[in-house]
């Protein structure tokens, strides 16, 4: 007998570990990962292109023309803008504030929150983002709220471009963190909060490997409830 799907929701600010916490916990529990992020930055990317960040009809009118979607390649999650394989531009610092822009326009998430439901139709699957709890998966089989303090976020996010070779000062990678999350906690459209029945995770002072393995447990024990 097929187990019944369960879906997974991960949420919380910037640098907090989500997605490198949902891979692994999807590796784990053989279940689908969905970077939701992606999909705004690649919208981001799009309008920062047209130079029209701070057109909000320009912004709502977009959404007619782009073209976003997201494959699987061997594993991983490959998001295209059209024909082009966006998925390394994305995470080109100035692509992170341009996402939460466009991402507190009501249409963009009603457009991007149909994608995301559809994407994961009949699968299990651990979902990361800002409102999978609170909004695109309200019935989750398990929600977090992973969070940690804004220096480790900020350390974390300061080693990651380090590693990728897109080095930034850590106060600037502080003080931008610090405005996104500020307009991702602040927006009126699905702001990032913990939904009521998460767990609320503090990882300032855990190691990726007993993040991933305390979720582990709390997942099973939703998953066979
Ligand atoms: O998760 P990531 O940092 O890649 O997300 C980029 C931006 O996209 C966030 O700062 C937030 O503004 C937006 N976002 C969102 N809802 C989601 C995922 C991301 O509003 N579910």
């Amino acid at each position: 007998m097929q187990n019944k799907p369960f879906s997974i929701a991960i949420d919380g600010p910037a640098g907090a570990g989500k997605s490198s916490v949902a891979k692994a916990l999807a590796a784990e529990l053989n279940a689908m990962y969905l970077d939701t992020g992606a999909m705004y930055r690649a919208f981001g990317l799009y309008m920062l292109r047209r130079g029209a960040l701070s057109d909000r009809q320009a912004i709502i009118d977009a959404l007619d023309d782009v073209d976003i979607t997201v494959e699987f390649i061997d594993g991983a999650q490959h998001i295209f803008l059209g024909t082009e394989d966006v998925t390394a531009a994305i995470r080109e610092p100035e692509v992170s504030i341009a996402a939460s822009d466009v991402s507190a326009v009501p249409e963009v998430r009603v457009r991007m929150v149909a994608l995301q439901r559809k994407i994961a139709e009949g699968h299990s699957v651990v979902m990361d983002g800002r409102d999978i709890g609170t909004k695109v998966l309200p019935n989750a089989t398990l929600k977090i709220y992973l969070t940690a303090s804004a220096e480790e976020r900020a350390r974390r996010r300061y080693r990651e471009l380090e590693q990728k070779g897109m080095p930034e000062p850590y106060d600037k990678v502080l003080r931008e963190m610090q405005e996104r999350d500020y307009q991702d906690t602040h927006r009126a459209a699905s702001p990032l909060r913990p939904a009521d029945n998460a767990v609320i995770l503090d990882t300032t002072n855990d190691s990726l490997e007993e993040s991933v393995a305390k979720i582990k447990r709390l997942a099973m024990e939703a998953i066979h409830a």
